[in-house]
């Protein structure tokens, strides 16, 4: 997937939510103009508003400005007396801060970097929603993992000040890792980052396409904020993809100081031996990640 069109797709559904709204309310003044005293009311209060916007002199602003606040307690008074609703006046956008444009003083407002968040890391995995911290159930998890847990939310919270980029969850079957990685990509979201969570057959599939040029979403991987690869090991090693791809990814995103959170099931020996020496130190080395070990044993964890 282009991060491109994922924009532009979004930015085109902010305009038609925007226009709708517009017209709604365009729909719902009209219908109430039909009523005269209302009418009449609201057509000075528009007009004057115009004259305000053009209103030369200090003293004509504060006329006018006396005038429009009289017409709309009038207009308050005609909607209360009739039981209507008087916030369907103003258009009603879903994002008050930047009124569903995306935009802000110039700058992509946090409503558009959430939908664009949830796009680039919803599409990659089936889940509309991911876990956080808070709905973890302290009694399924052991001491080891609650302290784990409190060195990756400290670690998130912390983040961008932080010295540590790459995270591996390491731990068996039903021990917590993915749902460990959900909270972390929830956490980062509501920071709003890019993040991009796939698991790593997901991944090692886009390095298959990207490598005979059909799909470039692996781009994403390379620079997204935040990426979590879940389950590593559980993909298979493709001649001249994997082994290739996998390392240039974790290379490429140390050098740009981008974390990476990996999940697997293998020991640090046991991904030595299944990857490679450079990858393994670029994984495994103790200056540059952290390793995380989980032993609680559930599976409503995972
Ligand atoms: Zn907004």
């Amino acid at each position: 997937m282009d991060r491109k069109k994922v924009i532009a797709e979004i930015k085109q559904n902010f305009m038609l939510k925007r226009l709708n709204a517009q017209q709604e309310c365009e729909n719902f003044i009209n219908n109430l103009k039909r009523d005269a005293e209302f009418n009449a009311l609201y057509t000075d209060y528009t007009k004057k508003q115009i004259e305000y916007t053009k209103a030369e002199y200090e003293q004509e602003s504060i006329a006018l400005k006396n005038d429009i606040l009289d017409l709309k307690t009038k207009i308050d008074k005609f909607l209360t007396a009739h039981n209507i609703d008087k916030s369907k006046l103003t258009p009603k956008y879903d994002c008050p801060i930047c009124n569903d444009t995306g935009v802000v003083g110039g700058r992509i407002c946090k409503c558009l970097l959430n939908e664009l968040n949830k796009k680039l890391s919803l599409l990659s995995s089936s889940q509309t929603e991911f876990k956080n911290f808070e709905s973890s159930d302290e009694n399924l998890i052991n001491d080891n993992d609650k302290k784990a847990y409190d060195v990756i939310k400290t670690w998130c919270e912390k983040y961008p000040l932080v010295t540590k980029l790459n995270i591996n969850i390491i731990g068996g079957a039903g021990t917590g890792k993915t749902f460990l990685l959900e909270c972390i990509a929830n956490e980062m979201l509501n920071k709003n980052y890019v993040v991009m969570f796939k698991t790593a057959f997901e991944l090692n599939e886009l390095a298959r396409l990207y490598h005979m040029g059909k799909s470039f979403e692996f781009g994403d991987a390379l620079t997204a904020d935040i990426l979590l690869i879940d389950d590593l090991g559980t993909e298979p090693i493709l001649k001249n993809v994997t082994l290739e791809y996998l390392y240039n990814l974790i290379n490429t995103r140390q050098i740009h100081n981008r974390p990476t959170f990996i999940s697997t099931n293998l020991s640090l020996d046991n991904i030595l031996t299944r990857y490679d020496e450079r990858i393994f130190s670029r994984l495994g080395n103790k200056n540059l990640a952290i390793n995380i070990n989980l032993t609680s044993k559930d599976k409503r964890l995972s």
